[in-house]
Parts: C-alpha cells; structure tokens; sequence
C-alpha cells in the first residue's frame, strides 16, 4: 500500500487550484480507483478542458461515486474541490455508505501553479487569475473540512508524502 496513513476502504478527496498537481499525485492510484473530472468531461464531449460540459461531468462523477461507494471501493475524487459546494455532495456520498472521507490538500504555491498553465496545451490552461482565486478558496476551506464533515485533513507534499499538517501554507 503506498500510503499506509489511508485506510483500505474510504474515499479521498483532492483539493487543490489548477497546477497544483492533483493529477499527478492521483497518478499513484491504480486508475480505476481515481474519479477525474478532467476525464469525464473528456467522456462527455471528446474535450477534456470544455468548461461547458462540467455540469454534465460532475453528474457522471456523482454517479460514479455512488456506485463505488455502495461497493466500499477505495475512490479518489481528482477535481479542484475548493469550494464547499463541490464538496458536499461528494462528503454527502461517502456518509451514506458509511465509508471514511479524507480531504487531501494539495497546498502548491499558487505562484507554482501558475507558471505550470504555461506549457499545457490552450484547451487546458487555467487564467492566472482563476488559479489564484482557486488557490484562496482551498486556503480558506481548510479551518472548516472538519465541520463538513471530513474524518481527517491531509497534506500532500512534493515528493506526494501525505502528511498531518503543514507548518503554513503558502501564497
Ligand atoms: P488541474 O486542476 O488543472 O488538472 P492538477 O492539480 O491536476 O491541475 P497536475 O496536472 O497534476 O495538476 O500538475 C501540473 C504540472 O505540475 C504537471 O506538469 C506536473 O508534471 C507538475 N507537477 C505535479 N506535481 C509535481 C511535483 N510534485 N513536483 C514537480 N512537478 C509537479
Ligand atoms: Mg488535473
């Protein structure tokens, strides 16, 4: 098991702006235990970066996620998640099935995810000012994951080491 901090059956919840490396670190899943946003509007339309078709996507991923807690599968959600209404229903799912769910922050600096918009393809790069603003909400949501009802709030490092805490998260 890579990361012996997670339990065998729960759903992971990554939060994190655009660049910060939410994929990258769903990476160390096996693929069929990762839900993705950006995979699914590419299911939906053929284009992974088509904002029109979130709406559609996120009720496939909803979906998703209902039957794979129903299973008590290990899941990870690999979605921006940083506002609250994102998240509820994903907490929502989990709390039906009686299956743990853990807040995972993806805490890059925002000045990191920024630079990294550059060399992606147009169809998948983020305004600056849309990853700044993603970066403040997920700074902001991290006193309240508790209350929404997250069993536990980790912190993915560089080396994608899931850690307690952070000292401060930076900007
Ligand atoms: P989005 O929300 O737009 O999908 P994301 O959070 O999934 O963004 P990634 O695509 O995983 O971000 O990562 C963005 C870029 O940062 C990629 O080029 C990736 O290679 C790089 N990257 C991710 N994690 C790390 C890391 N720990 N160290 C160095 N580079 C990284
Ligand atoms: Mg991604």
């Amino acid at each position: 098991q890579t990361y012996p901090q997670l339990p065998d059956s729960c759903l992971v919840v990554l939060i994190g702006a655009s660049g910060a490396g939410k994929s990258t670190l769903a990476s160390t899943w096996p693929v069929s235990q990762v839900l993705s946003l950006d995979a699914l509007r590419g299911a939906v339309s053929d284009d992974c970066g088509l904002q029109e078709a979130t709406s559609d996507a996120v009720d496939v991923l909803h979906l998703l996620l209902e039957c794979r807690m129903a299973r008590r599968k290990f899941t990870v959600v690999d979605a921006t998640n940083v506002t609250k209404s994102a998240r509820e229903p994903l907490v929502a799912a989990a709390k039906r099935h009686n299956m743990p769910v853990i807040a995972v922050m993806v805490a890059t600096p925002a000045s990191v995810c920024v630079e990294r918009q550059d060399p992606r393809p147009a169809n998948r790069t983020v305004p600056a000012d849309t990853v700044r603003a993603q970066h403040k909400a997920m700074v902001h949501s991290h006193p309240t994951l508790l209350a929404e009802g997250f069993n536990e709030v980790l912190f993915a490092d560089s080396l994608y080491r899931l850690e307690p805490y952070l000292e401060q998260i930076s900007n």
